[in-house]
Formats: C-alpha cells, structure tokens, sequence
C-alpha cells in the first residue's frame, strides 16, 4: 500500500495568508499519509515551466522537514503532489521512490502491477506503467496486470494533471477553489473539515484536470486484474488474486452482464436512475463533485440545475 495526496489550483491569485492556508492543508495530508507508507516519500510540484521533484527514502515526517522549502505555494504553483511508498518486493532506496519519469510522462502510483516485465526490465513495478502509456497512451493501461490509483504530469500538456483509479481508491473534493485529492477519503475529510467523506473518482476512466476542474478523457479501462476476474464479479464478492484474498475492485457495483467490467450499473446521484457506468458525467455543484447521467447533466449544462439563483458548475 501507498499514498497519493494534493492539489491543483484554479489559477486565481492568493494573498501569502491563503496560500499558507493551502501548505497546512497540504503538509497535514502528507502526515497523515505516513499510515499508507512508511519506506520512502515523493514530491512533484508543477508550474509552467519546468517542475521540482524531491525523492527520498524516508518516513513522512524527516521529508516535510526537508522540503519545507519545496512545499512552500505561491501563485505560480499549478499543483502539489506527494506520495508515501510501502515498497512491496523491491528496493527501500531513494531511486526507488515515486515519481518515475519515462519521456514526457512523469507520475505517481498507489497498487501493484504483476506483469511490469512484459514492459521491460524495473526495479520497481510501478515504472512499466509510464512505459506502457508512453508507447501505447491510455490503451497501456489496459495492457498493465494488476490495480492502480495514478496521478501523473505530461510534459506535452504542461497545465494539466491526470488522474485515474481501478481497483485502489482515490477521492477528491474542491474547497475554496482548490481540487484536493488523497488516496484515503478519511485523511481528506480531516484534513478539509468536511462533514462527510468525499467522493472518489469513478472508476475505469481517466480524469484531466486544469485550473481544478476535470473532465472524463477516456473510455472505459478496465486493468488486466479485472479481466482475468470479471467471470468471478459477484455483488460484494470477495475473490484471490496473486494471493490476495482481500482483492475486491468491484465490490458494491452491481453486475448487469456476463461482460461485467464493462457494464456495471451505478447510480445518477441527481435523479437516483440506474445509469451506465460509461455515460456518467462529473457534476459540481456547491463544491461537491457528483456523479450523474447523462440528461441531468444536460439539464445541468442549460442552467436548468439552480439553487438560490446559482447554477451549477462543472469540474
Ligand atoms: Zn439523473
């Protein structure tokens, strides 16, 4: 197990005072974040031109400290990423700490991929995946064997941020203009003071994001664990993989076809309708991401959504 946690901003100018606001936010992630991983830590941080990355094989708490400087925000930052790494199975090193960069690809990744040699030669699993996007773009994904939460920065598409879970969690929420987003959904509803806990990213699909608001880029992937599986996809079932009992990616979908990777119904949370996993849409409304279907997101996109005069805005 590992941890992914940050933001991205919407671009708009801070004072020192909010920006200071979004470090605490941001520092008080990466600590709770020690729980998923304590064999190493990760830093990315974007702006328009070239980004700073600080990689170290240490706990969470020796690595704030040394990037105090790094993790510092101001109105040139685009977003913030951190990671803490479990290793499981290769080296505790430095050079095996999150982000890996392969070509113009450069990210962060929470699960285990089984068949990384079909990709190359890594010391680490998790770099075949940049090489499998690299070559084959998000198609690559599908190629990988395994379960992922990832977060990665495009040197081609330097505003941007990509974000993309399947079998590992990764939740979001947008508070005062900020997307903030962590693998565990309990870290963002301390660390944001949220009533509730927030929302993770729907699952198979992946999400750019600019200036904090994102939007679904792809069809549906469904990861090679899944493939193999799917004849065994029950409602809350629990089934092995590679050993791991505990393994359900799909638990909670209901399961509509012998096909069930690719049909799983959810529900819209704006008219409670079954709806397709493949046509939902991401909603905002009030700050608060909601996944609907396609005609109240239509509804939504005419201004049809409103409460106390305001209409509804789309991340
Ligand atoms: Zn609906």
């Amino acid at each position: 197990m590992c941890g992914i946690l940050g933001f991205q901003s919407d671009g708009k100018k801070r004072n020192r005072a909010e920006w200071r606001a979004v470090e605490a936010i941001f520092r008080s992630l990466f600590a709770l974040n020690e729980t998923r991983g304590g064999h190493g830590c990760g830093l990315l941080v974007s702006r328009a031109k070239k980004p700073t990355v600080v990689r170290h094989a240490v706990r969470a708490d020796e690595f704030m400290t040394e990037a105090i400087d790094q993790m510092r925000c101001d109105d040139g930052v685009l977003s913030m990423v951190g990671h803490t790494r479990y290793a499981t199975g290769s080296k505790r090193g430095s050079k095996q700490c999150h982000p890996f960069k392969d070509g113009h690809l450069r990210g962060f990744h929470n699960g285990v991929i089984g068949n990384d040699s079909d990709f190359g030669k890594f010391d680490v699993d998790s770099k075949a995946i940049w090489k499998a996007m690299r070559e084959h773009g998000f198609d690559g994904i599908e190629k990988l064997n395994g379960w992922a939460a990832l977060v990665w920065r495009d040197e081609t598409d330097k505003r941007a941020m990509y974000l993309f879970r399947d079998g590992a969690p990764l939740a979001f929420s947008k508070q005062n203009g900020i997307l903030w987003f962590s693998s565990d959904p309990k870290h963002l509803q301390l660390a944001l003071g949220l009533k509730e806990e927030p929302k993770q990213l729907l699952e198979g699909y992946v999400y750019r994001a600019e200036n904090a608001t994102m939007t679904k880029v792809s069809d549906m992937i469904v990861m090679g664990a899944r493939q193999t599986y799917q004849t065994s996809y029950v409602y809350g079932e629990k089934y092995t993989w590679k050993g791991r009992e505990d393994y359900s990616a799909l638990e909670g979908d209901v399961v509509v076809a012998d096909d069930p990777g690719l049909a799983t119904l959810e529900t819209c949370e704006f008219c409670g309708d079954p709806t397709d996993r493949a046509d939902m849409e991401l909603a905002e409304f009030s700050g608060t991401g909601y996944f609907v279907c396609e005609s109240c997101f239509a509804e939504a996109e005419d201004g049809l959504w409103e409460v106390n005069g305001k209409a509804i805005d789309f991340i």
